[in-house]
């Protein structure tokens, strides 16, 4: 939902002249958008990639490691970003969204995106700070899940790509301190957003994911009990960029001893009409635990768990060395979630071996939330065809051709098509991005479509 401050400004966009030509876009700076764009510029193809956030990196950089092999997540993606705004093949426009697709004919898209400002000349600015320091506004900080804050002038995290500053229009109290500080003179009050139109023979579609929004269990307590948090807030908690030292409950920062996790909060769940598993909620659960055990070796870890989904490879491997440190894992589903007066947190399930009720107390309680799509906004701008979607919304690709979607020339991959863990992800952008590749030789041999030059666009 934009602010009436963003609606207005938005409002005042200015039409930029011309049409850019690309061979793709991609429609989305996480790992599958970035492994896409970087696979197709090394075929020589232009590439421009679209993020609607001000940074790219997705949600994989904000998390602790992967599962199975523990390798570092932002060790994996940060080179990754670097290699994208480097590589001479791909404009990256971050801040910047679709508003409408046009389908013109055979590999023919007409493209429009309004470049959000951010009140931050990008040319000049160094990403040195000096405004976020000086700015009194602190507001929660999304990357972190609004486990610490940030300003209203700030850059998103350290390795950000760009990294410059944008400033929180709807929440700036236009002080002037951030302009006053800023020793490049970047800060920019008067910029305007931007529409430009970008003519391209093929997309990729790339947007992810989002979690379920824990709120919504209300029997869980999530956003009334303080110590009951998301595992996307235990990620940051364990992550190397985390925002303290160690694993702090949120209500007094002290250590938690005891543990409790809940899985499929939010998944295979007909209540909240989400029936699906969400496929790598019982593996980052187990690979958290293994990581607490890590952090805090006297604290004892609970997995209340309907039934584990270790199909991967190496994942059954994965759960019993869990076990084998220790996790201790309770076949029941969680009914009920109460906060105590001295900040502790009890359970009640249903104990499924035993088949009796029962209550436990944790320190601390991590609801293991599922995934849902985030495609619509996408989906609605696309005209002359209907993309099409499943019963959950994720896009719909063909089963014999993965990452096809049903209209020519556009494909998609990674969680946009179905909730999955990052080693599919990459597999299936590199996928896209061989189909793509295909796809535009064919247009060239049919058409004798020209290599495009790379349009002007700005980073
Ligand atoms: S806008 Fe200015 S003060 Fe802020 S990071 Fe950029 S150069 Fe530094
Ligand atoms: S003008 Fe806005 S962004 Fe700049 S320092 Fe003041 S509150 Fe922060």
């Amino acid at each position: 939902m934009r602010s009436n401050m963003s609606r207005r400004i938005l409002e005042k966009a200015e039409p930029t002249p011309g049409l850019l030509n690309y061979d793709a876009v991609v429609i989305g700076g996480g790992i599958a958008g970035m492994e896409a764009s970087l696979d197709l510029a090394e075929m020589g193809f232009k590439v421009l990639l679209v993020e609607r956030e001000p940074t790219i990196g997705g949600k994989m950089f904000l998390l602790s490691k992967v599962f199975p092999t523990l390798d570092c997540a932002s060790c994996i993606s940060t080179p990754k970003m670097a290699a994208v705004a480097h590589h001479p093949n791909i404009v990256l426009w971050t801040y910047s969204e679709i508003t409408r697709i046009d389908i013109k004919g055979k590999g023919d898209f007409e493209i429009t995106i309004l470049r959000k400002p951010r009140f931050v000349n990008e040319e000049l600015c160094t990403g040195c700070s000096t405004c976020e320091e000086v700015c009194p506004v602190v507001l929660p900080k999304e990357y972190d899940y609004g486990l610490r804050g940030r300003k209203a002038a700030y850059i998103p995290f350290d390795t950000a790509v760009p990294k410059k500053a944008v400033i929180d229009i709807d929440n700036c109290i236009f002080c002037g301190q951030c302009e006053r500080a800023c020793p490049a003179g970047a800060i920019d009050f008067m910029q305007r957003p931007r529409i430009y139109r970008v003519k391209a023979h093929a997309i990729i579609i790339t947007t992810g994911y989002r979690l379920f929004p824990a709120e919504r269990k209300e029997q869980y307590g999530y956003g009334k009990i303080p110590n009951v948090i998301t595992a996307m807030q235990m990620e940051r908690l364990l992550s190397p960029t985390r925002p303290f030292n160690s694993v702090l409950r949120p209500s007094d920062g002290k250590e938690p001893n005891s543990i409790g996790y809940v899985l499929c909060v939010g998944s295979r769940d007909r209540t909240v009409g989400n029936p699906r598993c969400s496929q790598v909620c019982c593996m980052y659960s187990i690979k958290q635990a293994q990581l607490i055990l890590g952090a805090l070796p006297l604290a004892d870890v609970t997995i209340y768990y309907m039934d584990i989904r270790a199909y991967g490879k190496g994942f059954e491997e994965f759960y019993q060395k869990a076990k084998a440190m220790g996790v201790k894992f309770v076949r029941g589903r969680v009914a009920k979630i109460e906060g105590l007066p001295n900040g502790n947190v009890r359970l009640i399930y249903e104990d499924i071996d035993e088949g009796r009720v029962k209550s436990a107390e944790h320190d601390l309680v991590v609801l293991s939330v599922g995934l849902l799509p985030s495609n619509d906004d996408i989906i609605s701008t696309i005209h002359g065809e209907k993309l099409a979607v499943d019963e959950l919304g994720f896009i719909r690709v063909d089963p014999s051709t993965p990452t096809q979607t049903n209209i020519e020339g556009i494909f998609a991959a990674g969680c946009a098509t179905g909730p999955k863990d990052i080693p599919d992800t990459i597999l299936e952008a590199a996928s896209a991005a061989a189909r793509c590749a295909a796809y535009l030789k064919s247009l060239r041999q049919e058409k004798a479509v020209p290599v495009e030059a790379v349009a002007n666009g700005g980073r």
